[in-house]
């Protein structure tokens, strides 16, 4: 640390995200799609866009709002981007609970939500998750502060229903309720249509999962206008082009394929269920992920070491030191010849450590 930093950031703990290697692994380790975007996207980005690069881009990022705002039949009015979801997070969070507001999450969720209560000034609660890593959604009814939810929850997997959902927006309507729904599609059960019923909801998306999209950095909002305008209120106090032409153009192709990423959505849950079945025959069990990873646990060999294992083999995998899940892997679902060589690559681990 410099003698330089600010000492509001003295203490500051940063995300830590996900290696990324630069040789070949099998990477399991950040819940990228396994599959290439849409050749949609490839035509977008194909075209004449390297012209347009001299110019700023669009600081309304009209075309996608648009694009997005159909696809869920709702208008660009409803839609804010950002570069990533965690533009989208960061911005709801500064604005709705910053400097002294309150918030809370589940204490097992997404590691950036802590970091960005921190370095906003929020004050954060962190609400137990259940025995069997569950949310108890009656602990986030009326808590009179903001609710920021990962729906399904990372990194269990596991997800509330609709009716859940709705009893936490419901219940706490003096305050912001954030649907984080990153792996929503693999799920199929968003709260997308409750936007225009409620003016407390914020429900947060990204392309970086099932949209084959995680480098180009483009996630969203959809909520009602007045919430967007504030969030468009903070991005112009901040960075008004946070989205590059390039992103815009990838993204607007990619939300009207329906029909090539549904299809890899789908193949992505078939291997998944797959998976599950493969993993308990050789001694893991764990939650029921309704997302793009599973979350288990082996019944001898100890998590950390099947990590380091896997990583000498090649397979990268994510594995956390936080207390009640340091002994559980988060395995991305990738290709069926991926799953297989993984599943061959633990039953060897296994062979020998046992
Ligand atoms: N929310 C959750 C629950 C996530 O796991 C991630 C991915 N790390 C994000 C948001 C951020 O995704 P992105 O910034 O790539 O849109």
């Amino acid at each position: 640390m410099s003698k330089f930093l600010s000492p509001d950031y003295e203490k500051l703990v940063p995300y830590t995200p996900g290696i990324q290697l630069n040789y070949e692994v099998i990477k399991l380790n950040t819940n990228e799609s396994p599959f290439p975007p849409s050749p949609k996207v490839k035509e977008a980005v194909d075209g004449n866009l390297i012209d347009r690069l001299r110019l700023y881009s669009d600081p309304e990022v009209m075309q996608l709002r648009q694009a997005i705002g159909e696809h869920f039949s709702l208008t660009a009015e409803n839609v804010f981007v950002g570069n990533g979801s965690d533009d989208v997070l960061a911005f709801s969070i500064m604005g709705f609970c910053g400097r002294g507001g309150k918030m809370c999450c589940p204490d097992i969720s997404y590691g950036f939500y802590p970091v960005y209560a921190d370095i906003f000034g929020a004050e954060l609660e962190e609400i137990p998750l259940e025995a069997d890593f569950s949310i108890d959604a009656d602990k986030f009814c009326n808590k009179g502060k903001t609710v920021v939810i990962a729906n399904p929850n990372a990194p269990t997997g596991l997800a509330l229903s609709q009716k859940d959902i709705e009893k936490i927006i419901a219940s706490n309507p003096g305050n912001i309720v954030i649907i984080d729904e990153a792996y929503m599609d693999f799920c199929k059960s968003s709260c997308n249509a409750l936007v225009s019923k409620y003016p407390n909801l914020i429900v947060c998306r990204t392309f970086s999962k099932s949209h084959s999209l995680a480098g180009m950095r483009v996630g969203y909002a959809l909520a009602q206008k007045e919430i967007i305008d504030d969030l468009n209120k903070l991005k112009y106090s901040f960075n008004p082009y946070n989205m590059n032409s390039v992103a815009i153009a990838a993204a607007s192709a990619a939300i009207k394929d329906d029909e090539y990423y549904g299809k890899n959505t789908d193949e992505i849950i078939r291997i998944r269920e797959k998976t599950k079945i493969d993993l308990a025959e050789i001694g893991f069990s764990g939650t029921d992920s309704k997302s793009n990873f599973l979350f288990v646990t082996h019944n001898k060999i100890p998590a950390e070491t099947l990590y380091n294992e896997l990583f000498r083999k090649k397979i990268l995998v994510r594995y956390f030191s936080k207390e009640r899940i340091n002994n559980y892997l988060r395995i991305t679902i990738g290709s069926e010849n991926q799953m297989e060589a993984l599943i061959n690559a633990l039953k060897e681990i296994i062979k020998e450590l046992s």
